[in-house]
């Protein structure tokens, strides 16, 4: 048996514990009779995972729950053979069950073709769909699940105690996960998602990737002032909701005015 590494009570996290990058943070929740885990990780990887958490002395049939945060692929790619080796339960927000129920390459990010990133996505059944305000029970702890839509549709957040697992939504740095409409990045839910992490009563974040960190109203608040700028800028897209130059633009052309120089 390894000795377990609590980052928090209940609490391992998984390239902690095991001083080995898997990629994106995979947590896993002790519940004392029984576990979960927050995110899997990609298939490369998941024999180690599982030899790991076997290691760890954690039974493999009391797996609880196999928990994404969202259906990004880097986060869940192995979410299906994870389901079939463990034979555990997989739980996830109804906008990303539909993405990992098809295997959607190109809302999962598993396929970007432009940058010859082509990986398989394979398709995995989600059995508990968790939405805003459900609780899942892992034991004796009880997560409380938060929906906190922005960087994807279906990004969730998890509660615990003084602790919320926050996905892809902010970075100790103050970075978010990517803003990108392939995926369904959405700047003003985002925006309202990390207002309300901002106001949470949560003492620590514990992202998707990267370390843990305290919760600071200053870093969250330098994010939204940044993406409710990104909302009317023509940087981000189609994820722009206006951009005040194209509308000046169409006002001039439509009233015959000639640019000023
Ligand atoms: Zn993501």
């Amino acid at each position: 048996m390894v000795q377990r590494k609590y980052l928090f009570p209940g609490v391992i996290e998984l390239n902690l514990q095991a001083a080995q990058s898997f990629g994106v943070n995979i947590y896993l929740i002790d519940g004392g009779t029984e576990w979960a885990l927050i995110d899997v990780g990609q298939d490369d990887t998941l024999d180690d995972v599982i030899e790991l958490v076997r290691k760890l002395d954690f039974p493999l049939s009391k797996c609880k729950m196999l928990i994404a945060t969202h259906a990004d692929a880097d986060h869940v790619q192995a979410l299906s053979a994870a389901r079939d080796r463990l034979k555990a339960k997989t739980g996830a927000h109804p906008k990303a069950a539909s993405a990992l129920e098809a295997g959607d390459t190109t809302q999962t990010y598993a396929r970007i073709a432009a940058q010859n990133i082509d990986m398989p996505m394979p398709p995995c059944k989600i059995d508990v769909k968790l939405n805003e305000g459900d609780e899942i029970k892992v034991g004796k702890l009880k997560l409380k699940v938060w929906h906190t839509p922005g960087h994807t549709p279906g990004q969730l957040s998890f509660e615990l105690g003084n602790l919320l697992f926050s996905g892809d939504n902010i970075y100790k740095d103050g970075c978010v996960g990517a803003i990108d409409a392939h995926h369904g990045s959405h700047l003003p839910s985002f925006i309202s998602s990390l207002t309300r992490i901002r106001a949470a009563a949560a003492e620590f974040l514990l992202p998707s990737h990267g370390p843990v960190f305290r919760n600071d109203p200053a870093i969250l608040q330098n994010a939204i002032d940044r993406l409710t700028k990104y909302q009317h800028m023509a940087d981000f897209g189609t994820c722009t909701v206006s951009w005040p130059l194209e509308d000046e633009w169409k006002r001039d052309i439509l009233a015959g005015k000639m640019p000023e120089l």
